[in-house]
């Protein structure tokens, strides 16, 4: 573990990092940057603000190494999402110590991180560690909302400034108990769904509710809707899902029944109806839609001519976008009903055949023995997207410990980190930078 004194550092700092509210909507990551910039500067770093809109801000500080080896980011969000303050325990942005957690909004997600990979950053400057590789420290505003004033303007207006080898940002995690009773895992993400949000729209033609007739928009819709989400997707077990599983999963986790389940398709299948019970797995498993959005009628006595509703899909490394949408078009028997994306996200992923991988979990395997390691296609999409189309192995990984209640308090309520995980996850990204530095 790292001293006392460090973790009263770390402590300290995270708590005032969570005091300030970069709720975003609006964001307001200025207020945040400016933070995270006056304790670089404390240690002698000269750290950029990049401002891409008022009151939004993105902070960077670079350690330079001798350019014998690639480069390391250590990526995270300043933005949170909102919180109800009645419901929490502590308030959202008390910072409160308590309990021996330090407790706020963003305490997982992501601040936590930032102060991990802020403490690891200073200390290798303090401790005068010779580098081979540059280390960028990187913190961006508008996560949350999909990064288009953070990750994606940095990446496109300052490629060569954020441009890295390697990048660790969250999308994994650890947890405790969730294979067993004190049964220790990460789960590592290499990759992520892709996102396609389609509108679906339904013309025909308008009336009095007291006369029906067949062109009927909301039926129309309705039907339409109802050939989609009748089918169900295939389990795929894609996206490089089955090697990372086999080959790369650490631990007692690669032998498990559960992995030997997972790989094998065929058997998933059996279990394909049964396994929608069980969301966070089922949403790794396959392509999925979510009806997300209705917009039909205005009237009770009115029949509309046009209605729609929005599916948020959710695909696979391995799915070709537009194959997909073509086998949605083709389930719709109605040429009065149209199928349009309004908004789409590649799927990414990194190999995990790297120095990087290795080094992570090498690091992780001697600071907790016996943990397994599972890297993960996550569901969701984090900014490691845009940092792998600059050509970045990006993984997600906060190196540290959590509970299932405290996994569930990420974007609920009363959402904490114990100190202790505070000083592991520190811990483990300055051993992961020095191992790094180490290999030949
Ligand atoms: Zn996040």
């Amino acid at each position: 573990m790292i001293s006392e004194n460090l973790l009263k550092e770390a402590t300290g700092l995270l708590s005032d990092y969570l005091k300030i509210d970069t709720t975003n909507p609006p964001g307001n990551e200025e207020a945040g940057a400016v933070f995270l910039k006056s304790v670089l500067e404390r240690d002698g770093f000269p750290a950029v603000i990049y401002q891409s809109a008022h009151g939004r801000s993105n902070l960077l500080a670079r350690l330079k190494g001798d350019g014998s080896k690639g480069s390391l980011l250590l990526l995270h969000h300043i933005d949170v999402v909102g919180a109800v303050e009645k419901d929490w325990k502590y308030s959202p942005f008390s910072g409160a110590v308590q309990e021996g957690s330090i407790w706020g909004r963003g305490a997982l997600d992501c601040k936590g991180l930032g102060i991990m990979q802020l403490m690891a950053f200073v200390l290798l400057k303090r401790e005068r560690v010779p580098l081979k590789r540059d280390i960028i420290y990187l913190a961006v505003a508008d996560e949350e909302v999909g990064g288009e004033y953070g990750a994606g303007w940095m990446t496109k207006r300052y490629p060569e400034e954020v441009k890295a080898d390697f990048c660790l940002n969250e999308g994994g995690m650890g947890a405790i108990g969730m294979l067993g009773k004190g049964r220790k895992l990460y789960s590592l993400g290499f990759g992520e769904k892709g996102v396609m949000w389609l509108k679906v729209r339904a013309r025909g033609k308008a009336g009095h509710g007291s006369m029906p007739h067949r062109e009927n928009a909301n039926d129309r819709l309705v039907r339409a809707l109802t050939q989609i989400l009748g089918h169900e997707t295939p389990i795929q077990i894609g996206g490089g899902m089955r090697e990372a599983f086999r080959e790369f999963g650490q631990g007692s986790i690669s032998k498990s029944l559960l992995i030997r389940l997972l790989v094998n398709e065929p058997v998933l299948n059996l279990f394909r109806k049964r396994l929608k019970a069980y969301p966070k797995i089922n949403a790794i498993l396959r392509n999925t839609m979510s009806l997300t959005n209705l917009r039909a009628g205005f009237k009770e006595n009115v029949i509309p001519s046009e209605s729609e509703a929005v599916l948020d899909c959710r695909l696979l490394p391995d799915t070709d976008p537009r194959e997909f949408l073509s086998w949605v078009r083709g389930l719709v028997k109605d040429e009065m009903v149209e199928i349009e994306i309004i908004k789409e996200a590649r799927s990414s992923r990194s190999p995990l055949k790297t120095e990087f991988f290795q080094a992570i979990s090498e690091v992780v395997k001697t600071n907790t023995p016996g943990v397994d390691i599972l890297p993960m296609v996550a569901a969701g999409f984090t900014d490691s997207r845009f940092f792998r189309e600059l050509g970045s192995v990006a993984y997600g990984l906060i190196p540290a410990f959590y509970h299932p209640e405290e996994i569930e308090a990420m974007h609920g309520v009363d959402e904490r980190i114990t100190v202790e995980s505070l000083g592991l996850g520190t811990k483990n990204i300055y051993d992961i930078i020095k191992k790094l530095n180490e290999q030949s």
